[in-house]
């Protein structure tokens, strides 16, 4: 749908209306208020088409921290999204093959939820209608930049939409066309590859047993497997599966039929929701490490999955976009409100400064977890019965958790 044919300038134009760039677009006239100067968003997908649905939108869910949390809450995104996210209560970690489990919850820690598990079609939907509803915001979708170069002020973009294009003028360009990013190849933008060699599968599952809002983690010896807690529906028991494999054995689950895929999938879950009832359509998600070299360049900023794509492993990515969104939100804020052009580098570098130790610590982590839920040496799984996985994604838990965690610790 378009809501407005393009100006042909904008102080601020966003690539991609996934769930990173419309959550920034969104963000930004929030913060800004009646400063903020029109945005334009473009769209390559239609969120209401689902034969055409935009990628961040699909059948996926996203687990979602604390941090996150109040920066929606601060964006005010997160007052329509208290309806569809269900809470974290408590979190389960096992070994497969392994005694034991380490378990966290929030009584024990004294807090309302440990994190909180949105199915990524809800966000789109909230998320779509806030793009569309916005004064601030002139949304153009499906439309997409075919084409982007700098100029002397900014950046001059190529939209097209069928035959037709349009010619549009920004002096920032925000870029959060995600991971296959061709724009960002047309720019030259050099990027870390690091491929896993590893695929996440993930569908929808109902189990005989309420899940209770627990989150399950258990480690198998092919990758690690979540069970994430969902609204139930039609009073079904819902879950959402992620199960790491590598690519031969993804193959062969990608091929199977309902039976065989639940009685694989229960052999590498066990029984703790009792049968798998039901699954929904499967897809699958080549995994690997990609970062760009560039993040920021006079008139250009990278966002989300074009500026890191990290394995999902330690539910990181959406995470660590989320704070970035946050940081350059609050530096473009300061700058637009000291009439300093958006796209200069004053204000770009003071972003990148403030979030590269995060960029740095983040993609390690994962990276190092990555090679943690790999490897069955002992000390490999000592540590995952430390459940470092947990720890990141629920910082606040780390101190009170980790001397738990010691007396844990069985063998
Ligand atoms: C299996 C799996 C599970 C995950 N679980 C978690 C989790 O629990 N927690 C977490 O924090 N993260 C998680 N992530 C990561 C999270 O999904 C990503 O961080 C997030 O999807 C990145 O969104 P994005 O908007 O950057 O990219 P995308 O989702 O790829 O969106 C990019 C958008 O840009 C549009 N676009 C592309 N090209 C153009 C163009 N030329 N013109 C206009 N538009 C264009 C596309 O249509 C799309 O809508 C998971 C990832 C995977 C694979």
């Amino acid at each position: 749908m378009i809501k407005k044919l393009p100006n042909n300038k904008y102080e601020i134009v966003v690539v991609g209306g996934g769930m990173v760039g419309a959550t920034f677009a969104i963000s930004l006239s929030k913060i800004l208020g009646s400063d903020c100067p029109p945005i334009l968003v473009v769209e390559a997908a239609s969120v209401k088409n689902q034969e055409n649905s935009a990628p961040s939108y699909d059948a996926r869910s996203t687990a979602l921290s604390f941090g996150s949390r109040a920066i929606l809450e601060n964006s005010g995104i997160w007052e329509d999204l208290n309806e569809v996210v269900e809470p974290i209560n408590e979190i389960q970690i096992s070994d497969k093959g392994h005694f034991g489990s380490t378990r966290l919850s929030c009584k024990e820690q004294n807090v309302d939820a440990l994190g909180y598990v949105i199915e990524n079609s809800d966000l789109g939907a909230v998320l779509s209608a806030r793009l569309e509803s916005s004064l601030a915001i002139d949304y153009f979708s499906p439309g997409e930049i075919r084409k982007a170069s700098p100029t002397q002020n900014g950046m001059r973009l190529i939209i097209g939409r069928g035959g037709v294009s349009y010619q549009v003028d920004a002096k920032l360009m925000v870029l959060a066309d995600g991971g296959r990013s061709p724009i960002c190849q047309q720019l030259g933008i050099q990027k870390f590859l690091k491929n896993y060699e590893q695929r996440a599968i993930i569908a929808n599952v109902s189990p005989q047993k309420p899940h209770k809002n627990i989150a399950f983690e258990r480690f198998t010896p092919d990758g690690p497997f979540a069970m994430l807690p969902l609204r139930s529906f039609d009073d079904q028991n819902r879950c959402s599966m992620v199960c790491v494999t590598n690519e031969q054995e993804s193959e062969e689950i990608m091929q199977m039929t309902k039976g065989q895929l639940i009685a694989t999938l229960q052999e590498k879950f066990g029984s703790r929701l009792g049968k798998i009832n039901h699954i929904g359509e499967r897809y699958d998600f080549p995994l690997k490490l990609s970062i760009a070299k560039e993040q920021v360049r006079p008139g250009l900023v990278l966002l989300g999955n074009v500026a890191h794509t990290l394995h999902p492993v330690a539910g990181q990515g959406m995470n660590l976009a989320l704070r970035d969104i946050h940081v350059l939100v609050n530096c473009l804020d300061r700058g637009i409100k000291r009439q300093i052009n958006p796209g200069d580098m004053s204000l770009l570098q003071g972003y990148i400064d403030e979030q590269s130790f995060d960029h740095g610590k983040t993609t390690s982590f994962t990276d190092n977890v990555v090679g943690l839920f790999s490897s069955n040496k002992a000390s490999s799984i000592l540590g995952r019965k430390l459940g470092i996985l947990s720890l990141e994604l629920f910082p606040m838990l780390r101190k009170s958790f980790a001397a738990e965690a010691m007396g844990l610790i069985r063998k």
